[in-house]
């Protein structure tokens, strides 16, 4: 059995709690999970309590959403420092430039005649965390999107080239990693496959990038030999996990799991 190190609760866009995260990997039989929400670490101490009660292997996580020039690279970062002062600043001021950025994307939704209020938003998210799936999710519960038009709608409006998108401005790729590593923190590039510019790659691990997602869900089996050969060509972890988001996507806790703990990040 395996570790699964890429899962978000409703501290950021999943639909369960860490405490039910925890449960559920232990029901799937995996050794260990990580919670990595986009850019928040406020589920932690409740997986931590729960995993704690349960005498279950937890790796504390987080996703971060970074710039790097027009291109959108996520970075992992693991097993950091929780109170490290820097990294909590930097979230909360991420938190505060999320809320904007998706007032930015409700006024330009209005233009597109969307009209969907702030509030309305806010009320489907429990935590602080404001993304684009809690602005989808909204204008489906108003009625404003045709249920036959629901495949295509995320990408019309809020896709990368969407008509109401806004890009993320919150934290630099290589600020991200030195964040993570100051923190204590091992960071791993999110879903490489999924990027598809694998020519960054060197520079990030010359700024001090430690690890690759290896496996994960949508990557071929030709993509998981590449990236596992780049990592152990130079010496990276390797990292894996689902990046399931309970009800709101198609993967399971567990699939794409890292192989074998004690070393989840040798390979
Ligand atoms: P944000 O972090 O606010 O830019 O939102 C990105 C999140 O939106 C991703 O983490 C996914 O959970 C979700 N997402 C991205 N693309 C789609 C899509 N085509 N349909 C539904 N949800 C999506
Ligand atoms: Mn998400
Ligand atoms: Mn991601
Ligand atoms: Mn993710």
């Amino acid at each position: 059995m395996g570790y699964d190190l890429h899962t978000h609760s409703i501290y950021s866009d999943g639909s369960l709690r860490p405490f039910e995260l925890v449960r559920k990997a232990i029901d799937r039989g995996l050794d260990g999970f990580s919670l990595t929400d986009h850019d928040s670490i406020g589920g932690i101490s409740e997986a931590v309590s729960e995993a704690a009660r349960h005498k279950y292997t937890f790796i504390p996580g987080v996703e971060l959403t970074t710039d790097y020039g027009s291109s959108e690279v996520h970075i992992l970062g693991y097993n950091f420092d929780l109170a490290n002062k820097q990294l909590l600043q930097k979230l909360e001021q991420i938190m505060k430039a999320r809320n904007e950025r998706a007032k930015q994307i409700i006024k330009k939704l209005k233009q597109h005649h969307l009209p969907l209020s702030w509030e309305k938003v806010q009320a489907l998210t429990t935590s602080r965390f404001i993304g684009r799936s809690h602005i989808f999710r909204a204008l489906e519960r108003e009625g404003l999107i045709a249920s036959e038009h629901r495949q295509g709608a995320f990408e019309y409006y809020l896709g990368k080239n969407g008509v109401a998108y806004v890009p993320h401005s919150e934290i630099g790729t290589l600020e991200a990693i030195e964040l993570i590593h100051k923190a204590g923190g091992v960071s791993s590039l999110a879903h490489p496959g999924r990027m598809n510019n694998d020519s960054l790659i060197p520079e990030l691990i010359n700024s001090g990038l430690q690890g690759l997602e290896v496996f994960y869900p949508s990557h071929t089996p030709q993509q998981i030999s590449k990236y596992l050969e780049l990592a152990r060509s130079y010496g990276l972890y390797c990292t894996g996990g689902s990046d399931y988001h309970g009800a709101f996507n198609q993967t399971r806790m567990g699939d794409a799991e890292a192989p074998e703990i004690g070393e989840w990040y040798h390979c």
